[in-house]
């Protein structure tokens, strides 16, 4: 059993109250560690830890000095890639093939790619006749980082390198349910000599501690990754204090395929984009519209393409599909399924518990499940599910599918798969969604603008995003 503790000015502290909350591994059901429930005292305490580092040496680092602490925690993590794999995979019941192929090397890249993005970072000058204009780049001071638990070193790097490549200090909140990673972030940041106060964590619930972070007056920016009513919360919580705020919230993704795609290859990529993580990623393509002309022949690809992905024990290297996050979210989506059937859909695969052996039996797992037969706009096709749950729908033209794919409160991204150039630019155009992928999901270059339109969030990261984000712009102009 792992006893985790907050990380607040370089040391390993309690909740300031002594209380605990019980980590529980979704693979069996079983705790693997406690967290400090830490609430408003325990994060006051951490802000004001950053708020000294702030003010001391890190405040005035060079960029390259910060750059350098990026490289070292990039270089820290890769070393000790399967250790972080093992606790990301026991803590959030995600296969470690998962783990050690997407969540980890991302966190790795995170870091050095932010590394790189400061030592190439430049700022304008605007001569005028008689004067000339210089813009320089400054921190924010402590920023506050709100983080799921889906993918969550993965996110919480996101924010962390950025943040603190361009020099700010952190208090980070992660999900109270997937907490390992980001306190062994926190050893890491410690060993490889990051100064103390710079990266501090708060374990603990979102309302009790993630809520008086957001309200806090020294957090200068809130970066907030998490469902769409949350967001809300934390929008109008940040709205007195008027800090910066960035919110990549909540999706319901289209995945479109036309006619003249390359069916196997849609099939392959369909599958990946519903069942990648076990469909908790807010940009899991969990509907899929597929022109009427191949309905068929795509559907016996995609069903055949779902059962190529093994469901089971996270930990076996084999297994592509496994636990969900809790059992309360296990019913959750257990529940669209009973809604799918009541709104008329057919169950074309899965839809029930896999029965798995041993310890396995008491985790939270629901097999992959295919839904056909839905209207496009009935709750099951429109709402949410965040599992593994993805739902079938016809379409005879573009514009038809194109009204389906635009027909939810969100809009995040979608896939299309199609070998039209001019119908992918067109129909990519159209979409109102932050992010499109043409015969291809999930495939990211970190410079790129990400994030999400309409109740998938405000405001972008990534690249030249994030760097502007963490930092507020200062003009200076001086008369010749
Ligand atoms: P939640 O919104 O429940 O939680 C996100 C984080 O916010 C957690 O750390 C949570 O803490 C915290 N939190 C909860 N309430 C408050 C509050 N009042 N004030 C401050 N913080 C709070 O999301 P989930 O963890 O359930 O994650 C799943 C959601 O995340 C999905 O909707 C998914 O679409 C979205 N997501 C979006 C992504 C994007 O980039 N657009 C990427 C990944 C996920 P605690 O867990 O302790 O309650």
């Amino acid at each position: 059993m792992i006893e985790l503790a907050n990380h607040i000015g370089g040391r390993a502290r309690p909740a300031a109250s002594g209380a605990v909350l019980d980590d529980v591994g979704p693979a069996t059901g079983a705790v693997v560690a406690t967290i400090p429930d830490s609430d408003a005292a325990d994060v006051d305490d951490a802000v004001q830890a950053a708020r000294a580092a702030f003010e001391g040496p890190w405040g005035g680092a060079s960029a390259s000095e910060r750059a350098d602490l990026c490289d070292a925690i990039a270089d820290a993590i890769e070393a000790d890639l399967d250790r972080f794999a093992e606790l990301e995979s026991m803590d959030t019941g995600k296969p470690i093939h998962t783990a050690r192929t997407i969540d980890i090397p991302r966190a790795v890249a995170n870091f050095r790619f932010f590394a790189g993005a400061v030592r190439h970072d430049h700022t304008g000058a605007h001569a005028m006749a008689d004067a000339i204009n210089y813009t320089v780049r400054k921190p924010l001071g402590v920023v506050g980082l709100i983080t799921p638990w889906n993918l969550p070193l993965y996110l919480l790097s996101w924010k962390t390198a950025p943040a603190l490549a361009t020099g700010n200090t952190v208090v980070a909140k992660p999900s109270e349910m997937t907490p390992l990673t980001a306190s062994a972030l926190a050893d890491v940041v410690r060993d490889v000599g990051g100064p103390a106060g710079v990266f501090n964590v708060v374990h603990g619930l979102g309302a009790k501690a993630g809520a008086p972070l957001v309200a806090h007056r020294d957090v200068a920016a809130v970066s907030f990754t998490g469902g769409t009513a949350t967001g809300a919360h934390v929008a109008a919580a940040a709205a007195g204090t008027f800090k910066k705020l960035s919110l990549e919230l909540g999706g319901k993704n289209a995945t479109v395929v036309f006619g003249d795609a390359d069916l196997d290859a849609a099939a392959k990529g369909a599958a990946r984009a519903a069942f990648t993580n076990t469909g908790q990623i807010c940009l899991c393509g969990s509907r899929l519209l597929i022109e009427r002309s191949v309905y068929d022949a795509f559907v016996e690809r995609f069903v055949s393409a779902v059962e190529a992905m093994p469901q089971g024990d996270p930990r076996h290297p084999d297994t592509r599909i496994s636990a969900l996050i809790s059992a309360a979210h296990r019913d959750k989506v257990a529940s669209y399924v009973a809604l799918a059937r009541e709104e008329g859909g057919t169950i074309r695969l899965g839809g029930g518990v896999p029965s798995l052996p041993g310890e396995l039996k008491d985790g939270f797992y629901l097999e992959p499940t295919v839904v056909e037969g839905l209207a496009p706009t009935c709750r099951t096709a429109t709402e949410e599910i965040f599992g593994p749950v993805v739902t079938l729908h016809p379409f005879d033209t573009e514009e038809e599918a194109l009204a389906i794919a635009n027909g939810t409160r969100y809009g995040l991204s979608a896939s299309v798969w199609t070998s039209d150039l001019r119908r992918a630019h067109r129909f990519s155009a159209s979409l109102k969604v932050g992010m499109v992928w043409v015969n291809t999901w999930l495939k990211r270059d970190l410079r790129v603008p990400f994030g999400g339109t309409k109740d998938s969030g405000v405001g972008r990261e990534g690249g030249s995003y994030s760097l502007a984000f963490y930092t507020e712009d200062q003009n200076v102009c001086i008369q010749l």
